[in-house]
């Protein structure tokens, strides 16, 4: 095709050495560089690799650290005690210490659409679908996703390695697919929601050829199964980052395939709702994650959903069904059709739906069992989502001063669980609310 990103084959590294580059064993976790160690000492290569190395070279602190390795998966689980075998697919060494696992991967080859009968397979439409032939570490290199994140740190000599131009990348703030964009989307449609992620996570240009096909290749993501969908949707809302990666999914035409009723209704948006609404949803959420506050997936999916919900229970309406009962039906449908697309646990389809329905209560001043209301387990997220319809022009900022000051008045607010050992103080209201912070 084009000339797309810098793939030298059968070329020799570029070995950076440690003089020449910021990456410290200071910053690495401990538990990472036990593993690394003794896989050298015991006679094999051991590399960190992916984002860890990306992340230090960019001076940003790693999610997780991921090593790779030409050990096979049983002998990482010879060396270690700790170990777990995991995936089917393509087996991968967990080493778990406490709460920290450090995942090691060998060295695997190359994912080539057209190599024959050798452990690759490729479907009709280009994906693969077996894969689990093991490599060398330049093989290992080329088959993954980013220039970026094919930057090997070897615990031998520091040094760090690169097959792929990574390290021009970097210092060039570009993400540039390797090898053929649309083959490389093919085997991997999720490759396209990654561009996105980093481009905005690390600030990074996507590179001309890299994203020329993410448009067009977006509704490969349709046979994308449910539950991986789900996995990218976290990522892509929960890091920090949700407003940004909502804005350039919508920007490529991506974020219809996630969820595509949304999409739906922001082309007859009215008044800038639920465009509004959404966008500090998700700006709300980035400022929670940056203050160190708890989120939840259930909050974000009761934002996406919200209009499509509004919309279906207003049809209901008009077919004749009280206000209450259109509602829940709306919520019951909107969630069986979005769960065609992407698996919502009911650990979060549950408190999604109590956080609509809470709305009917909410949208009075109150009324014969305000202070109820604010006992439910669901009130925090509630109170937080008719915050946001009142900023989105929803609802009156009338109703949403009301229930603020309410809430203050209320003597169980902010009262906090007393730890068991001391006497139980009288509680004046039997607050089943959890925890401020806890539910949203
Ligand atoms: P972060 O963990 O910060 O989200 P990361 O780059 O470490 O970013 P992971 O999903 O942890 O991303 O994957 C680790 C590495 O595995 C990547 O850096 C990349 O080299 C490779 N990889 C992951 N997913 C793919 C994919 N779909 N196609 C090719 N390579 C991939
Ligand atoms: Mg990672």
């Amino acid at each position: 095709m084009s000339e797309a990103g810098p793939i030298p084959t059968d070329s020799a590294p570029n070995i950076i050495p440690r003089s020449a580059h910021p990456v410290s064993r200071a910053n690495i976790s401990p538990n990472a560089l036990k593993v690394l160690y003794r896989l050298k000492d015991s006679g094999y290569q051991a590399h960190l690799v992916g984002g860890g190395v990306r992340d230090l070279l960019l001076g940003r602190e790693p999610k997780d650290f991921d090593i790779a390795t030409d050990a096979h998966p049983e002998d990482v689980r010879r060396l270690f005690r700790n170990c777990r075998l995991i995936g089917r697919r393509f087996r991968l060494a967990h080493v778990i210490f406490g709460r920290e696992i450090i995942e090691v991967a060998t060295f695997r080859a190359m994912q080539d659409a057209d190599s024959g009968d050798d452990g690759h397979h490729v479907d009709g439409e280009g994906r693969i679908v077996r894969d689990n032939v093991y490599g060398t570490i330049e093989d290992d290199a080329l088959r993954r996703d980013f220039t970026v994140n094919a930057l090997y740190y070897s615990i031998a000599d520091f040094s760090i390695i690169d097959y792929t131009g990574g390290m021009q990348d970097i210092e060039s703030g570009v993400l540039r697919l390797l090898g053929d964009p649309e083959t490389r989307y093919r085997e991997d449609p999720v490759r396209m929601l990654r561009a996105v992620r980093f481009a905005t996570k690390l600030g990074f240009r996507i590179e001309a050829d890299t994203e020329r096909l993410i448009q067009p290749l977006g509704p490969l993501l349709g046979d994308i199964p449910p539950a991986r969908l789900f996995d990218e949707m976290l990522k892509l809302f929960m890091g920090g980052s949700a407003l940004a990666n909502f804005e350039m999914l919508r920007h490529y035409d991506l974020f219809r395939q996630l969820f595509p009723l949304t999409e739906q209704s922001l082309t007859h948006e009215e008044n800038h709702f639920p465009l509004t609404l959404i966008s500090h949803g998700m700006a709300n959420t980035d400022a929670r994650i940056e203050a160190g506050k708890p989120v939840t997936p259930a909050f974000l999916f009761a934002v996406f959903l919200w209009q499509p919900v509004r919309e279906r229970a207003a049809q209901l309406e008009a077919e004749g069904q009280h206000p209450a009962q259109a509602l829940q039906h709306a919520g019951s449908q909107i969630i069986a059709e979005q769960a065609q697309v992407m698996a919502t646990p009911r650990r979060f389809s549950l408190p999604m739906r109590e956080i609509w329905m809470l709305q009917l209560r909410l949208e009075q001043k109150g009324g014969r069992r305000r202070a109820r209301v604010l006992e439910h387990p669901r009130f925090r997220a509630a109170y937080d989502f008719l915050l946001l319809r009142g900023e989105a022009g929803e609802v009156s900022k009338d109703i949403c001063d009301w229930w603020t000051e309410f809430q203050e008045t209320q003597p169980s607010q902010g009262e906090q669980q007393q730890p068991r050992t001391r006497p139980r103080r009288k509680r004046r209201n039997r607050s089943r609310r959890k925890p401020e912070g806890k539910v949203t």
